[in-house]
């Protein structure tokens, strides 16, 4: 492979924060560890800085898995930031991996992961940088397979004709068995299209070229049907079965460069079956796996000894709800007591968030404590299914104001279905009422410290869930909504942040979309949008020319709701929670009904575990 470090290390001095695109970290791997140069090769990609991908789980267990297996390996690569990416496209210096610092199009396979959907112009953006073509019907025989995967591959359709493959669920077992294909094929001297059929029939692959728009939609009950008998009907995801049993520590990297999580980060819980009905990965990451306590602490003591971090996250979805948390939270304490390790929470639940957990969590060094209440009333926090009440808030706050946190986040989501200016008013006398009850549990002479940070996010509707028909609110309406709860708080230590309803409203079009997107994203890239998940960089115009360019109604594609019979985008492709579940589901929220956890109850029907053939498991409700 070409080396273009020659090349590359010329122009560093000319580009900001140049250390993130140098490799020889701590811990990398590198090709010329392995015994035999000629094995296949792959390239994991996060479509955006090094920053923000460093740390990124998905990067990480898919190139450890790869570099594990016999007869492939596997190097990193980000998208440089924008300076860069310039200056590159000047002195014609294409996308390159960071440890072998080979050109990307070099590779067998390039992996791409889609962690939300404003990273669409960034996948693009790495393609062309990488002189790869952008779609994979203009790739020739010797290109590279373009895979992808993550959170956005459950509405695959809007970045379905930039991808060869695409990754439906979990990847530590699919990306060894897709590389691996890739591998055979070539050696067996398969043509490009008998690859793409034989990646098709590995469980959890989604290979859209062979695919096609239905000629009757209701006929199929898909927008979307294979156009070769090597394609399933249905795409069902792909489940890591093995997670429980497979160890928390995966070797990780030490970077030079500071990223936006610097930390050691521990999986303990793999899926959550609260079943919040906004919330997809409530609904696409079951069923529930947790590792156990033993293996949690010995990943954890192994990570930090191998490290050096001196913090270290649990997590998952929903750590307070791992049935061994508090004695996960002893033990470390215990090990860890004197050396100034933080052990953090990331996902705290308010009705799980005791005094006896506040102390183990607070520790020796308080992290930042966040709850999600989400909406500011009973009522609509029982039409999202949250499952908490005002009396778990103010208990939450209560223990933790005396363990001594000052500061705390409360997440809301404005736009919610059935919301009303009662449930918006009701954000503000909540968020108030929790500065109410922190001052009582604080000692008088540290009152004046005392911060409630109330941070909005706009409801974006996800395909897999119960809300998947329902549409958006305009973001004229959604700043309606911000300044109402703004003028409705009267506390100075209540602050309020919201974000930009127009990047919401993109990632809208994009997570209810369908192919269509794609020249939509194309049309945006080529006016010059990138980076659109940073406000700085967000272009709203270059969207919008683009859809009056290709006569795409984007208002309509946000805002309207989708029929409960219509058949939706994404039909085809199934995360094991049946369309009668969510349905039922997207009923009783009309209905303000709640659904109980099943993980501490009885099976609610969503249908997964029989799909999976796997028995349902109930959790010991914890003390
Ligand atoms: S099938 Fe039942 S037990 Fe299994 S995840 Fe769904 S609701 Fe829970």
């Amino acid at each position: 492979m070409t080396d273009l470090w020659p090349q590359l290390s010329a122009l560093l001095p000319q580009v900001a924060r140049p250390v993130r695109y140098i490799d020889h970290e701590f811990g990398a791997v590198h090709r010329s560890d392995f015994d035999d140069p000629s094995d296949t090769s792959f390239c994991m990609v996060y479509p955006d800085t090094y920053e923000l991908g460093q740390a990124n789980q998905a990067v990480r267990i898919l190139v450890n898995a790869v570099n594990a297996a016999p007869g492939m390996w596997a190097e990193r690569a980000f998208l440089p930031d924008a300076d860069f990416c310039d200056l590159m496209r000047q002195e014609g210096l294409p996308l390159f991996s960071l440890e072998g610092c080979a050109p990307l199009a070099e590779f067998d396979c390039v992996g791409i992961t889609l962690p939300h959907e404003l990273a669409a112009t960034n996948v693009l953006e790495a393609l062309d940088l990488a002189g790869v073509a952008l779609r994979s019907v203009d790739r020739a025989e010797e290109d590279p397979f373009v895979f992808g995967g993550g959170p956005c591959s459950y509405n695959p359709e809007p970045f379905a004709a930039f991808f060869d493959c695409l990754c439906i669920g979990e990847g530590e077992e699919w990306i060894v068995e897709v590389v691996g294909c890739v591998r055979n094929g070539r050696i067996a001297g398969k043509a490009r299209t008998g690859i793409l059929e034989d990646l098709a029939r590995i469980p959890g692959s989604y290979v859209p070229s062979l695919y096609g728009p239905a000629p009757v939609p209701v006929e199929t009950g898909a927008l979307i049907v294979p156009c070769s008998d090597a394609a399933p009907r249905t795409v069902a995801k792909r489940v890591f079965n093995g997670f429980a049993e497979s160890s928390g520590w995966e070797p990780c990297i030490v970077p030079f460069a500071d990223l936006v999580h610097d930390r050691l980060n521990v999986e303990v819980l793999r899926g959550c079956s609260r079943g919040c009905r906004f919330c997809q990965a409530g609904m696409t990451y079951r069923p529930v796996r947790e590792r156990s306590a033993d293996n949690v602490v010995e990943s954890v003591l192994t990570g930090l000894a191998t490290t050096g971090y001196d913090e270290v996250s649990l997590t998952s979805l929903s750590t307070t709800d791992h049935s061994q948390i508090e004695q996960i939270l002893v033990r470390l304490g215990s090990e860890l007591s004197g050396t100034g390790i933080r052990v953090s929470i990331p996902s705290q639940r308010l009705d799980a968030f005791g005094v006896d957990m506040a102390t183990l969590v607070a520790g020796e060094k308080r992290g930042g404590l966040t709850f999600a209440p989400e909406a500011g009333t009973q009522r609509l926090r029982d039409v999202i299914n949250k499952n908490v009440t005002e009396e778990d808030l103010f208990n939450a706050i209560d223990a933790s104001f005396k363990a001594g946190w000052r500061c705390c986040k409360l997440y809301f989501m404005l736009g919610l279905p059935t919301e009303t200016d009662d449930d918006v008013k009701g954000i503000a006398s909540l968020a108030q009422r929790a500065y109410d009850c922190a001052r009582e549990a604080t000692p008088a002479d540290q009152r004046g410290r005392i911060q409630i940070n109330v941070s909005c996010a706009l409801f974006v509707p996800k395909a897999q869930t119960p809300f998947q028909w329902c549409g958006q609110i305009a973001p004229e309406e959604a700043m309606r909504r911000v300044n109402l709860l703004r003028h409705s708080v009267k506390y100075k230590g209540v602050r309020v942040n919201w974000h930009d309803p127009s990047t919401s409203f993109v990632e809208a079009i994009m997570s209810r979309g369908g192919r269509e997107c794609a020249d939509l994203v194309q049309g945006a890239w080529e006016r010059g949008s990138r980076f659109d998940a940073w406000s700085e960089h967000f272009r709203e115009d270059a969207w919008r020319s683009s859809a009056e360019n290709l006569g795409l109604d984007v208002d309509v594609m946000a805002h309207r709701s989708f029929a409960l019979d219509e058949v939706l985008p994404w039909q085809h492709i199934s995360c094991g929670v049946s369309l009668g579940y969510l349905r039922l589901e997207h009923r009783r929220a009309m209905r303000g009904t709640t659904t109980e956890d099943c993980s501490f109850g009885r099976c609610t029907g969503c249908g997964l575990c029989q799909d999976l053939g796997t028995a349902v498991r109930v959790r010991e409700a914890r003390s």
